[in-house]
């Protein structure tokens, strides 16, 4: 089998969002302990901000807005360099957190920061599916 560098690493506590994301939806991590309240990704076990251990799954919107973006040309680790040029993107969640992501579909489109965007998903391999974005479609 071909080394890939594109597949997750998953395990027993990153499941959920793998699961979820191969049915269609983004899930982040939310903290409940008393006066913090906030979201965190990348998934950890306990709060980022406050280190409280009360942190559960939640369905993100899929809402975002483009914060940073390269363009990337070469990439020697395999798959990527089939798939150059791609734009690597860092994105705000309308939940507070920032992600690192993939950019899809943007072709025409100027980027900017704070352009509105939302997710999309994207399968990998077969059963691994990975959150990208695209620009949010008007309804
Ligand atoms: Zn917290």
């Amino acid at each position: 089998m071909d080394v890939r560098f594109d597949l997750p690493e998953t395990d027993a506590f990153t499941r959920p969002y793998w699961d979820a994301a191969a049915e269609g939806r983004l899930l982040i991590r939310r903290c409940h302990a008393p006066g913090c309240g906030r979201a965190h990704h990348y998934p950890r076990e306990f709060c980022p901000r406050c280190w409280g251990e009360d942190v559960t799954w939640e369905r993100a919107s899929g809402q975002a807005a483009l914060y940073t973006w390269s363009v990337v040309h070469r990439n020697d680790l395999p798959p990527f360099g089939t798939r150059v040029p791609y734009t690597a993107a860092v994105v705000d969640l309308a939940e507070g957190p920032r992600m690192m992501t993939e950019l899809v579909d943007h072709e025409g489109v100027v980027l900017r920061p704070g352009l509105p965007l939302e997710v999309a998903f994207c399968e990998r391999a077969e059963g691994v599916t990975v959150p990208v974005f695209r620009i949010r479609q008007v309804p």
